[in-house]
């Protein structure tokens, strides 16, 4: 399946995409979070893949995991813990 359309630009918390992203996340297609019990691999895969799915291109996905890293988001779960919870404005 193609993504609609492509975005050059990085999701990030001030992307109007950006909580599209967490709820995907978050859902069953990916860390699947049940109360205190959750899936992750320790790496980034579900975001990458979750990014690719949305059309982000290679570049934006790597400057996405450079700010996923600088604000303490190594593996999926910490990008939902840490990235998450430094959105501006919550
Ligand atoms: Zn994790």
């Amino acid at each position: 399946m193609q993504p609609r359309w492509s975005t050059a630009q990085p999701i990030l918390p001030r992307h109007p995409r950006w909580g599209e992203f967490i709820d995907r996340l978050a859902g069953p297609e990916a860390c699947n979070f049940h109360g205190d019990r959750w899936t992750c691999f320790g790496d980034l895969r579900f975001s990458v893949n979750i990014l690719r799915e949305m059309g982000v291109d290679n570049p934006s996905i790597e400057v996405a995991i450079a700010y996923f890293n600088d604000h303490g988001g190594f593996c999926d779960c910490e990008v939902i813990f840490n990235v998450e919870s430094h959105r501006p404005g919550q």
